[in-house]
């Protein structure tokens, strides 16, 4: 690797003009030490930097990228749709096709609106659900993040935890009074809120995999519960796969662990890299949105023809090639006996948890289920790894909190790159021979 100097310049001069010199705080490397890398490019499995290092992708735009980096299909539908100039403000006919295929795909989508962020997405969802509902409170769970809408920073995960805010200034107590929180994995602490707050309750919003205090995954009987709860209660059961839809199946999370919510938001992926956000359900929750209903919610640019473009093609792609899912079952099966391997090797017991193309390593020996054992790991430790790796061009999330995502653009060699890494950056961290 060599020095990294542009990035270190672009970043002092960043600092005074931008917050903490980043555009989303966890970029900062703030949890890890040290300067966040400038980025220049990238294509397939690699990203480069402003000096001209390059590095083997495991972050992946957190996520969006899971064709690997300028996927040609890609590429040519952004082309293609530059001609037809860039925003409108009215609709066109791809939206309608993304729609349609967004209902085709996702088991739980009836009817779905198309917002720019995953943050909107998520705001949108409980809105209608309150609409829907005319309740006012939510629950939420501890280390699950929902965007930085206002009521979702209360035990927010990733972001929020890293740069030591647990939650955030800025935030009406009036706000925080109606989201209630509860332990991820936790079902008797969601009985007892849902008890103590009889009709009151709007929404239940959760990650049914989480990513954002590392990957953390529902045990058995969990979500099949939240279900259960909610049909009892009338309470809307919302699935956040911001992270995991597209991803972990072609209908997401829900289609993978067969437990259907009412209401499911999207991003991410379904940008192909551009800034898209979805939010959808049942008809009946979907017809509260207006202009068809009572509940507001606009957006200037929301269906923005280049942005549509790059999600489209995005998922007709994962339509048309359901053989991306096995790839990245292959991959991710590959890397994580790998490292595990390697761990035994050594002697070190470390968990990791696994899911398709989603896994962490913890620096903890304990199972990590929700937040607290999450945070049994050792994040100095994590930094001294993190820093190990990109060393030895491995490009992973600079906090222990995060999940790792994987391309279909990563071959069997670059994994194996990726498991040598593993294993002389242990040895250096941990001064084994
Ligand atoms: C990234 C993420 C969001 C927020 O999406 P943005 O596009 O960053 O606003 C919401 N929920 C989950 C689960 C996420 O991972």
């Amino acid at each position: 690797m060599q020095p990294t100097l542009k990035s270190q310049q672009l970043f002092e001069k960043a600092q005074k003009l931008i917050p903490g010199g980043v555009n989303s705080p966890v970029r900062a490397f703030r949890s890890v030490g040290g300067n966040p890398l400038f980025i220049k490019s990238a294509k397939g499995a690699y990203i480069y930097d402003e000096d001209g290092n390059a590095y083997i992708e495991l972050i992946n735009s957190w996520g969006p990228m899971i064709l690997g980096h300028a996927h040609e299909s890609i590429q040519e539908a952004i082309r293609d749709a530059l001609q037809y100039s860039f925003s409108f403000g009215a609709p066109t006919a791809k939206e309608v096709q993304i729609a349609e295929l967004v209902v085709e795909m996702c088991p739980s989508i009836e009817m779905v609106r198309f917002v720019n962020s995953g943050t909107e997405a998520c705001m949108s969802a409980i809105r209608a659900a309150r609409g829907y509902t005319g309740r006012e409170k939510i629950i939420k769970f501890e280390g699950c993040y929902h965007g930085h809408g206002d009521a979702f920073l209360i035990a927010a995960g990733s972001g929020a935890m890293t740069t030591g805010i647990p939650d955030s200034a800025g935030i009406t107590q009036g706000v925080a009074k109606d989201t209630l929180t509860a332990a991820f994995n936790n079902l008797e602490q969601v009985q007892q809120l849902v008890e103590a707050n009889p009709n009151q309750i709007a929404a239940i919003i959760i990650e049914p995999v989480v990513g954002n205090m590392g990957l953390v995954l529902p045990q058995q009987g969990f979500l099949e519960g939240l279900r259960a709860i909610c049909n009892k209660e009338n309470i809307v059961l919302i699935f956040d796969e911001v992270m995991t839809g597209f991803r972990l199946a072609k209908g997401g999370a829900q289609e993978r662990l067969g437990v259907i919510p009412d209401m499911t938001t999207l991003g991410k992926i379904i940008g192909g890299g551009l800034p898209v956000g979805a939010y959808g359900g049942k008809a009946d929750i979907m017809k509260c949105v207006s202009p068809v209903g009572k509940v507001y919610q606009a957006g200037t640019l929301s269906g923005n023809p280049i942005a549509i473009s790059a999600g489209l093609a995005t998922l007709t792609y994962l339509k048309e090639n359901p053989d991306v899912y096995q790839t990245l079952e292959n991959i991710g099966t590959q890397l994580v006996n790998g490292l595990r391997a390697v761990n035994r090797k050594l002697g070190l017991n470390y968990t990791i948890n696994h899911i398709g193309s989603m896994y962490s390593l913890f620096f903890t020996e304990k199972p990590v289920y929700d937040l607290a054992s999450a945070k049994t790991s050792d994040t100095n430790l994590f930094a001294q790894y993190f820093k190990a790796m990109l060393k030895r061009g491995i490009y992973l999330a600079p906090s222990q909190f995060e999940s790792l995502f994987l391309s279909i653009a990563l071959t069997p060699d670059l994994i194996e790159q990726i498991i040598y890494a593993h294993e002389q950056s242990l040895r250096e961290v941990l001064e084994l021979k």
